[in-house]
């Protein structure tokens, strides 16, 4: 990323949130391989010495699932606020966000004194 500080800039932002969505998708995808496989299996895989337990890999799946979807909707919130002009505006204090803050983390709603 360029040396230039300052916020992200919708570009940017629209990149970030395709990129999201792309890995919710893949997540998503990758559930549903896992239960395609598990129907055609035998019902003793979760003694399959070579590899997690079916339950295992679901719950660690669901789980990244939904933080990525939890992700997806952050972003679409914080592109919102970037076409209603408050972007980058704290939701507590209503102060704004540091740049450098959403360097790090482009769909932060918070400054780090508030989160
Ligand atoms: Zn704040």
């Amino acid at each position: 990323m360029a040396m230039n500080s300052g916020p992200p800039s919708r570009a940017q932002l629209s990149a970030e949130l395709e990129r999201l969505r792309a890995r919710a998708e893949r997540l998503d995808a990758e559930l549903a391989a896992l239960v395609r496989a598990r129907s055609g299996a035998p019902d003793d895989d979760e003694h399959d010495p070579e590899g997690e337990p079916f339950s295992a890999q679901w719950s660690l799946r669901t789980g990244l699932l939904e933080s990525a979807r939890a992700d997806v909707l952050q972003a679409e919130a914080a592109m919102q606020r970037f076409e209603d002009g408050s972007y980058g505006t704290c939701l507590t204090c209503h102060g704004p966000i540091p740049s450098g803050q959403l360097e790090v983390r482009p769909f932060r709603e918070r400054c780090v004194s508030c989160s």
